[in-house]
């Protein structure tokens, strides 16, 4: 027997498996190569070994009766706790008033914990497998909210798996675990914000050496990623192709379930692409449904539910007496996190002053606050924090952390040269190896026929003022800016060597790169670089401001200049000369760019752009009409 201990994620939506190996936390997968297992649990009808995660989930809308989710709800709960609303599942639950639920199966009947025990049985399997080795110990998480009840049918569930659990630990706990917060300073205080794909928790946190204790917490048991999906859904049922049929999808278990499914898969390429197209063949036998769909119209239908978050923050903070400020971190859990807008939103609710981690996500050019809030954490996978940091609480109690020398980490900074020449971070100093990261980027101008990539570590704002690790072009066909895509990722394996992947995402053809020196700076060269970073901050920042501000004003004019020429009839003479007007005063402060100090030249230049915004907002409406007039002629 292994005397590792294993941390288990029991999700309401998903579970993992982690485990601390050689020093590293890493998250488990199965054969297939899937890191997250649905927690979902299906009965066959003749009996026989239940079928878990991935397997179940495809029997949820063939044999919705016999195929339980979401049973974490139920777990330590009796029939009278429930709301009539809980019981609107695919599946049904026993109604004897005031005893432990059941979910009925026909004639038999399986508890929650037993659901839940085949879900921890399947990921105990994943962990031997990949492991090579038995493995029978675990650190199981729960809500910090889940009472007495509760606990009990979780460790009850872990003892009917085979499972020696050696503590439950609150999922926030375990997040600030896996980010690596218990090594903060000796106290702090830290929110956690937990979107998954049912459930939303806020628990702030408070660490003094080393030991955390939870504050507040808040939440709603019902809102999640799953919400957003069926906005979707009802926003697909609205399109033309659809809107005929509507009640005989409605009816349509399948179907709705396909729609589901195409639904939350447009929202996750959403997290990474501004457009995807909804394709279904074979809807229905005579329904083939194929439409675009924008991460702007998913915001909005996304806003709303993001927005009910806001007041659960504002009620923990209160109850946990700390305002936004005295937080050190925020740090982001649950799939649904993974979103951008998500990010931006609780980046404000919080009134968050700094990103770490990955940048890749945020919207440039928002101002962030500019009074010193606590740092949005924003991890590589927010859905796998939860696991990890309890595999990190198991190495802890097994002991084999104490043994660890510290995790190697990157001694500097590594990304790539943006438009503009600025240096775009993907791997921050001090990220812990092994890692991934990965961003999407496409072209500034219409027909550029190539994107440079050219990899850069260092500490300063300015690619030139980093050192270059080498560069490579990935070549496209001609087509409008903003249409091709490369995915870069950055990717460092244990022995500190750093594989540059390219892929043209339109063609699917890759180029590597290889580079060895990534980590093998000496000290005297990371102390050189993190001083004069140190030193330039004031001017790099400045710098950095003015170019933004620069490419969004030669965009703005670009298009403002173009949409002028489409313009005539639709604005006035006086109009017009107002936009000419905007456009040669940016212009003009372009032009007279002082290297010395920027400061007011970039002031000058937001307010030229705002100007410019305002006075072509009538243009903009009369074009967007005349478009729309053009697609859709009146009869
Ligand atoms: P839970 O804690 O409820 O088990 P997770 O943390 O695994 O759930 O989150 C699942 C939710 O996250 C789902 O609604 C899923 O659609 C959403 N999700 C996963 N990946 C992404 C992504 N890339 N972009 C947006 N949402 C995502
Ligand atoms: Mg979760």
């Amino acid at each position: 027997m292994n005397d590792k201990i294993l941390g288990i994620d029991l999700g309401t939506t998903h579970s993992a498996v982690a485990v601390v190996d050689a020093g590293f936390p890493l998250i488990l997968a199965d054969r297939d190569g899937n890191r997250l297992t649905p927690s979902v649990v299906h009965y066959p009808a003749g009996g026989g070994e239940p079928k878990v995660g991935h397997e179940a989930l495809r029997m949820r809308s063939t044999a919705p009766k016999r195929t339980v989710y979401d049973v974490k709800r139920f777990m330590g709960r009796r029939t009278t706790d429930l709301k009539e609303d809980e019981r609107n599942i695919g599946y049904e639950l026993s109604t004897d008033p005031g005893s432990p639920i059941e979910v009925l199966m026909g004639e038999s009947s399986v508890r929650p914990e037993s659901v839940s025990a085949a879900v921890l049985a399947h990921l105990k399997r994943v962990a031997e497998s990949a492991m090579e080795a038995s493995l029978d110990r675990a650190v199981i998480t729960v809500p910090a909210y889940f009472n007495d009840a509760q606990r009990q049918a979780t460790l009850e569930a872990g003892r009917q798996a085979g499972l020696k659990v050696e503590r439950i630990i609150h999922e926030p706990t375990a997040a600030a675990l896996a980010y690596g917060l218990h090594r903060l300073k000796e106290s702090s205080r830290i929110a956690v914000y937990d979107l998954g794909g049912g459930t939303f928790d806020i628990t702030i946190l408070e660490m003094v050496d080393g030991v955390f204790r939870v504050l507040a917490t808040h939440g709603h048991t019902r809102l999640g990623g799953h919400d957003i999906d069926q906005s979707i859904v009802e926003h697909f049922l609205e399109q033309e192709e659809l809107q005929k049929s509507k009640k005989e999808l409605l009816q349509s278990p399948e179907t709705m379930a396909k729609l589901r499914a195409a639904a939350e898969q447009a929202k996750k390429t959403l997290s990474q692409e501004l457009e995807t197209w909804i394709e279904i063949p074979f809807l229905t036998q005579s329904l083939h449904m194929r439409f675009p769909f924008h991460r702007e119209t998913l915001e909005k239908l996304a806003a709303p539910w993001i927005d009910r978050t806001r007041e659960c923050c504002l009620r923990a903070m209160h109850d946990a007496n700390v305002e936004s400020q005295e937080l050190d971190q925020v740090v982001l859990v649950g799939g649904q996190t993974r979103m951008p807008m998500v990010r931006e939103r609780v980046g404000d609710f919080f009134q968050c002053s700094d990103f770490e981690e990955t940048r890749g996500n945020i919207r440039l050019g928002q101002d962030f606050h500019a009074q010193k809030g606590p740092t949005l954490n924003v991890g590589q996978h927010p859905d796998e924090a939860i696991a990890l940091g309890a595999a990190i609480q198991g190495a802890m109690l097994s002991g084999s952390l104490e043994h660890m020398t510290l995790l190697d980490v990157t001694p500097l900074s590594l990304g790539l040269e943006t438009f503009g020449g600025l240096m775009n971070v993907l791997i921050p100093r001090n990220s812990t190896i092994p890692l991934k990261a990965g961003e999407v980027f496409t072209t500034a101008v219409d027909n550029q026929r190539e994107i440079l990539i050219h990899v850069l570590q260092g500490e300063r704002e300015k690619a030139s003022d980093n050192w270059s690790l080498g560069r490579f072009v990935v070549p496209f066909e001609p087509s409008p800016k903003g249409v091709p895509r490369v995915g870069v990722q950055f990717e460092i394996d244990a022995n500190g060597i750093l594989h540059v992947l390219a892929r043209n995402l339109h063609t699917g053809e890759e180029q590597v790169l290889e580079i060895q020196s990534a980590i093998d700076v000496t000290d005297q060269q990371v102390t050189e670089m993190v001083e004069s970073s140190l030193e330039h901050a004031l001017e790099d920042m400045d710098s950095r401001h003015w170019i933004e501000q620069k490419l969004k004003a030669d965009q703005l004019t670009q298009a403002a200049q173009s949409s002028l020429v489409h313009a005539s009839g639709l604005i006035s003479t006086e109009e017009r000369e107002a936009i000419e007007q905007k456009i040669s005063l940016i212009r003009q402060i372009i032009g007279s760019e002082n290297t010395e100090s920027r400061t007011g030249d970039t002031d000058r230049l937001k307010q030229g752009i705002r100007e410019l915004d305002e006075a072509t907002q009538e243009l903009a409406a009369g074009l967007m009409q005349e478009m729309a007039t053009k697609l859709n002629p009146l009869p």
